[in-house]
């Protein structure tokens, strides 16, 4: 079973201070375990009322709250990274910019800040001042085996090689162009795709049972629009099928609010692909009902992005793009706004069906398949006891013609 890139939530979290109430008597105020004076002090619970703001999604006071806390302490990090976000949320691209990059710059900054700003700077198309965003991030991350830095690191990969590849082009005219698709980056040599024989991919949306927090009954027409929406735009390259029963099912999607099945406990959706060779054989869907503590509300935006994004995963896209533009960017937008499926992704994908699959991925995913066991039975230990044969001829052949190669050059 392998778990593969993850749609990240973890940008939109607005940053709370721990605040200590003085006693009566006294003139000692604390944030986050520091004695600080009185300005730093007011400034802070101005921060977190505009939290409480953010959340209700009432920008209006959020906003006017983080300028007076600046006004009070101008060099309170998260104040500034709060209204970055803020800004962001609201489609203020250079606005957002401007006090996320103030935010990063003081000592106390938070990780989020560098990875909010790196994102505004690529909505923008600054691809070189992401990347420096990121490098900077890594060196301040502590320990390089956190899964934060981890990521850090990998997604830097992803951008050094857009840029990479930009920077080949030449003229500025033709670096601004990206390329047709992503393939690179989304598995690339090491590709899985669905066999075409499975096509239309029969998707079991699992139904909620009881009580789950946050959870819409809306989500559920969401995801069918997203798979619907997939196969439109590929014009029916991938379709799909709902079916009512977990059994044979190709592509099992579920909600829940489980950490455990949401990567660390940071993730939007994550999801599974198990295949033999080459040759996807089924896919275990996680997505997420509730946002986390301290996100914005999920809207129907997040969710829509959400489904689009793991639904690209499912079909074989095991990387991300390195555009904001595509779904399969590996961050959800910092504005509400849905992310269409582009003509890249939609270009990845066809490409990425272009590619053959070689023999033996067919013939595990014709003898392995649920399916074909219904339909065919017990043709199929025999079929499959013959391909092994056939495997292990093919082998044997091998090394009888690298024995003969040898005795030639000796
Ligand atoms: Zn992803």
């Amino acid at each position: 079973m392998t778990c593969f890139f993850m749609l990240h939530s973890c940008l939109l979290v607005l940053l709370l201070l721990l605040l200590s109430v003085p006693p009566a008597h006294s003139q000692e105020y604390s944030v986050n375990g520091k004695s600080v004076p009185l300005n730093v002090y007011e400034a802070a619970q101005l921060v977190n009322e505009s939290v409480t703001f953010l959340k209700k999604q009432d920008f209006g006071r959020a906003q006017s709250r983080l300028k007076s806390a600046l006004l009070l302490d101008p060099t309170m990090a998260v104040a500034h990274s709060n209204l970055g976000l803020l800004l962001a949320r609201q489609g203020k691209t250079r606005e957002a910019i401007e006090h996320l990059k103030k935010a990063t710059q003081l000592p106390d900054s938070p990780n989020l800040a560098f990875v909010n700003l790196a994102c505004c700077y690529q909505s923008s198309g600054n691809l070189a001042a992401a990347i420096d965003v990121y490098k900077r991030l890594i060196r301040r991350q502590a320990s390089l085996d956190e899964p934060a830095a981890r990521h850090s690191r990998d997604v830097l990969a992803v951008l050094e090689r857009e840029m990479e590849r930009q920077d080949k082009l030449g003229s500025s005219a033709e670096k601004a162009k990206l390329a047709d698709n992503y393939l690179a980056d989304a598995g690339g040599r090491n590709f899985v795709r669905w066999a075409d024989s499975r096509f239309p991919l029969k998707v079991f949306i699992e139904p909620v049972e009881g009580e789950l927090d946050g959870f819409d009954s809306n989500y559920n027409t969401i995801l069918k629009k997203a798979f619907y929406d997939w196969a439109q735009k590929t014009q029916q390259k991938v379709k799909f099928q709902f079916v009512d029963s977990p059994e044979r099912c190709d592509i099992h999607c579920f909600w829940t609010n489980d950490d455990e099945k949401l990567g660390d406990g940071t993730e939007a959706g994550e999801t599974e692909l198990r295949f033999f060779g080459h040759a996807i054989a089924h896919v275990e869907m996680a997505l997420r009902a509730k946002e986390l503590p301290g996100d914005f509300p999920y809207t129907e935006n997040a969710v829509t992005t959400t489904c689009r994004h793991e639904i690209g995963h499912a079909l074989g896209v095991l990387g991300h793009s390195a555009s904001a533009a595509d779904a399969m960017y590996f961050t959800i937008p910092l504005a509400d706004e849905s992310r269409a499926i582009s003509s890249r992704d939609v270009a990845t994908i066809l490409a990425l069906y272009r590619k053959p699959l070689d023999f033996n991925s067919l013939c595990l995913d014709f003898l392995l398949s649920s399916e074909n066991w219904r339909k065919f039975g017990l043709f199929i230990p025999l079929l499959l006891l013959l391909l092994l044969l056939l495997i292990y001829a093919r082998k044997g052949k091998k090394k009888t013609k690298l024995k003969k190669k040898k005795a030639v050059s000796s």
